[in-house]
């Protein structure tokens, strides 16, 4: 659907810089895109700041339009232009004689948030999984090692810690931040999320009158676009906080007592393993004052409804899902589960379409760390990445040989980069799928 005059057209689209979908209008200037506008009324309304760079993305001099094949060294960053009969010929040959030499689950696929193109994420998810990062387009072809950027985000706050807490995955659970009277935006940046639609409710309940406080280790974009009253904490330590918190909850009796009666386990020994952090030690631990840790505490226990958004801050450091389990629990003995304002769980059996597709291949060998990461494997019956490495450089538990990452830049997401470089150095053949070159 376009208006047009000679200069200026517009496109009515959706935006594909990342797998938001927001609806928008594409300006064109003579034929390229100059800036896009959002579509009145569309449920996300809005173009972030990443849509608003479209233009620098689309026409980047950088962007990869063509096959290339690598001609030095690999990391050398020397290539040259094929054709894509040709790509297409070499990788298909190389993978088949992998799997001729070794077995096809010497071949792995990793799937990074690039990938997140949900028609095919959703086409090729494994079987049996509620959500998914790794793209099983390798199982038709024999090899169970589907992996991807789930290995490091997502699956331990978003499955894990979820099932643990609640029986559930986040998918079915969320906040009700528009009735909430206290939000914490803990170790969460809406400010930066795509679309930061949370940011837009968080504003809409400050309104309301609602009281915004951020817990991070940085005074975050979040935190200076709210003009919230900001901990700043030491980075891992956010699990003391949790445990100090419902330290003065039971101290001061402001927990919800038939909650806990009726829907708890393990609550006394919780009673007894929180009397070792006591606001004074957190606040050693934490460095966040221990007057500011039973303000927060009261304010909790006593709020109509406290919404609590967190997410990698907590996830990506050690104990992560411990963490995470420790911030839910104290919302949910405060009395804010499942309640009006707090977390509230989503009706269940929504429609997953392909959700039964595409099955592990027949009498092949576990995954790639399905062993070391049992829970992980049950979840998301894929490879986790963390033992790509030992696998390609040790071939343990069976080598790997070829990967083929898409969407992803493993070295620059990774710690360890140097032990990456040397695992994806030492792999036999290795297909990089993106709309830029990475490291
Ligand atoms: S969130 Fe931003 S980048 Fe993603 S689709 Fe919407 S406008 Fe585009």
């Amino acid at each position: 659907m376009g208006t047009e005059n000679l200069q200026h057209t517009v496109i009515t689209s959706m935006c594909g810089v990342c797998p938001a979908g927001c609806g928008v209008h594409v300006h064109l200037k003579g034929g390229q895109i100059d800036h896009m506008t959002p579509i009145k009324g569309h449920p996300q309304g809005i173009v972030c700041p990443r849509g608003m760079q479209a233009r620098e993305i689309v026409y980047s001099p950088d962007r990869l339009l063509y096959p290339q094949q690598r001609t030095g060294a690999r990391g050398e960053g020397h290539f040259r232009r094929i054709t894509w009969d040709d790509a297409y010929t070499r990788i298909v040959d190389a993978l088949r004689r992998i799997a001729a030499d070794s077995g096809p689950e010497a071949v792995a696929i990793y799937t990074g948030r690039g990938n997140f193109e949900f028609g095919l994420n959703e086409m090729f998810a494994p079987d049996h999984t509620a959500e998914s990062s790794a793209n099983a387009v390798l199982f038709p072809f024999g090899s169970p090692n589907a992996t991807g950027v789930g290995s490091l985000c997502y699956a331990s706050y978003g499955m894990i810690s979820s099932r643990a807490c609640f029986g559930d995955y986040m998918r079915n659970v969320t906040e009700d931040l528009d009735h909430a009277d206290l939000i914490l935006v803990w170790g969460e940046n809406p400010a930066t999320d795509s679309p930061p639609l949370n940011l837009r409710r968080i504003k809409a309940a400050q309104k309301r009158g609602a009281k915004v406080v951020v817990i991070d280790h940085r005074r975050s974009e979040t935190a200076r676009a709210t003009r919230a009253e900001w901990l700043g904490i030491r980075p891992g330590t956010d699990g003391a906080l949790a445990l100090g918190l419902i330290h003065v909850l039971l101290a001061e009796d402001l927990y919800d007592r038939p909650f806990v009666e009726r829907w708890t386990h393990g609550f006394e020994a919780l009673r007894r393993y929180v009397q070792e952090f006591p606001p004074e030690r957190v606040a050693e631990i934490t460095r966040i004052p221990a007057d500011r840790i039973r303000a927060l505490a009261r304010a909790i226990g006593r709020a109509r409804g406290c919404s609590i958004l967190t997410y990698t801050g907590l996830e990506y450091s050690n104990s992560g899902v411990q963490a995470i389990r420790a911030v839910w629990t104290l919302q949910a003995i405060a009395g804010h589960l499942d309640t009006p304002g707090g977390k509230i769980i989503k009706m269940p059996h929504r429609l997953q379409p392909n959700r039964l597709l595409t099955p592990p291949p027949q009498n092949a060998p576990l995954p790639i760390g399905a062993e070391e990461y049992p829970l992980y494997y049950e979840v998301r019956r894929e490879a986790h990445a963390a033992l790509l490495p030992r696998a390609i450089l040790e071939g343990k538990p069976y080598p790997i040989r070829a990967l083929i990452i898409s969407g992803a830049s493993i070295l620059t997401s990774w710690p360890n980069p140097a032990l990456w470089r040397r695992a994806l150095a030492a792999l036999d053949f290795l297909v990089v799928i993106n709309r830029f070159p990475t490291a």
